[in-house]
């Protein structure tokens, strides 16, 4: 390590911006094949601990973790579920992915994942930066691109590296590093947002419930045996502040279907509340010289096909083996087709969510609704369009 000028420069084989799942999966993965790298993080280790966001694992995540040698309380602690149902007034279906495509999914935190990727990588011993500030990327177009950072301690540094993956979602530093004339941008807004709950209740259901109403969509999910998560759709400009608690459970009730064929939703204490907004997000292509897109720095998808941590481990699976073929087996095809085969899926994950989205969203008119309608009865009703559903819940191969 040398100092000039009052930064302290360093050099790796791989700079990961973001720790979040993308980043440090990306890391572990690196780690096990024998490439060393160096993780940046804005936030605090204990502010990414106890993040909590995403929660339905797809069949290829869960391998993927057990193949990273995370994935022993996963399968311990994790809820494996058969299917979803779909619902609307008067009638509930359920989906069998396991009967419709040999594939289940698996209800497991994001919190969870990352603290057993972090507990790893620091088992690993790889270095890692926490409660950075001031990153910045340079020199991507060169073979010796770099990343300047200060650290917790106020110290300028700068890691030269030979590749820097950019994973720091959605309002991360690396995908404005890459020059407007070489950057195509598709974007989708949606005029609704969830409302979602995490309540310290039993979850009524035994898998989630996907809910048509009249009134607008609601998805009974949960994080545990004993913590589920709620959602209702509102209003893109709603605040938090019109919505008590009473309100919320009450719009569960209704649009969840309470005592309905004699199923009942028990309501108990919200720990957390927020409004999330809904919107579809590509930036293309993913890679810009040494710096590598994966994750939410690269695509955002409405949560309605549980699919944006899905799609952020899938990127880094196929960016792992890439750098891997690179770096150390000095092999290029991957890292130059990676830009290429991951927007492959990342288009099909993108249109599935947008079509789960507006399948069970009240927007429009009356019309509309009958289509919605006549859609999900389809859905239920035909083998084939179920199968289509259950392929892609449950999760394209890696590579698809
Ligand atoms: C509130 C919320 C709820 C969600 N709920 C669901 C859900 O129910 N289902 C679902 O499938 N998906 C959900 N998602 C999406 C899912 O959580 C993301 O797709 C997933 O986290 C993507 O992982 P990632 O590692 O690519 O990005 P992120 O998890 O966003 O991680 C990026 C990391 O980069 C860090 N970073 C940012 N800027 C910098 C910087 N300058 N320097 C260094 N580090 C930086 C961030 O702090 C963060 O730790 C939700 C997202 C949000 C925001």
């Amino acid at each position: 390590m040398a100092t000039s000028a009052s930064v302290t420069s360093s050099q790796t084989p791989v700079v990961i911006v973001g720790a979040g799942p993308a980043g440090l999966l990306l890391s572990q993965l690196l780690d096990l094949e024998e490439v060393d790298s160096v993780l940046l993080e804005a936030r605090s280790r204990e502010y990414v601990l106890n993040r909590i966001r995403a929660g339905v694992l797809e069949s290829s995540t869960v391998e993927l973790l057990q193949a990273a040698g995370v994935g022993d309380r996963l399968r311990s602690e994790g809820m494996e579920h058969r299917g979803i149902y779909l619902q609307w007034p008067e009638e509930r279906h359920h989906l069998d992915f396991v009967d419709l495509v040999g594939r289940s999914v698996w209800i497991y935190g994001q919190t969870e994942v990352t603290k057993d990727l972090m507990r790893a990588r620091e088992t690993a011993g790889q270095e890692a930066y926490y409660d950075v500030s001031e990153v910045s990327l340079h020199d991507l177009e060169g073979d010796r691109p770099t990343v300047r950072f200060v650290d917790s301690d106020g110290v300028a540094r700068e890691i030269t590296a030979r590749a820097i993956a950019g994973c720091d979602g959605y309002h991360g530093p690396s995908r404005p590093a890459i020059p407007d004339r070489v950057q195509q941008i598709w974007e989708h807004g949606y005029p609704y947002s969830w409302l979602g709950i995490l309540a310290d209740v039993a979850p009524s259901t035994d898998e989630l419930i996907y809910a048509w109403h009249p009134d607008g969509f609601a998805l009974h999910s949960m994080r545990s045996e004993s913590v589920s998560r709620l959602y209702v759709q509102v209003d893109a400009d709603d605040d938090i502040a019109n919505w008590s608690d009473d309100r919320i459970w009450d719009a569960l009730a209704t649009r969840l279907g309470d005592g309905q064929g004699g199923w009942r939703l028990t309501a108990g204490p919200v720990l957390e509340k927020g409004i999330l907004p809904m919107r579809s997000f590509v930036a293309t292509p993913m890679r810009h010289g040494r710096l590598f897109l994966a994750g939410d720095a690269a695509h955002i998808v409405p949560p309605t096909g549980a699919k944006g941590l899905n799609l952020a481990a899938a990127d880094v699976a196929l960016l792992a083996r890439a750098l891997v073929g690179w770096l150390r087996d000095g092999r290029t095809d991957l890292v130059d087709t990676y830009s290429d085969t991951a927007l492959r899926r990342v288009w099909r994950c993108t249109h599935f969510s947008w079509w789960m989205t507006n399948m069970l969203h009240r927007h429009g008119d009356d019309f509309d609704a009958q289509l919605q309608l006549a859609q999900l009865r389809w859905v239920v009703r035909s083998d084939a369009a179920a199968a289509g559903l259950a392929e892609n819940y449950a999760g394209l191969p890696i590579g698809y």
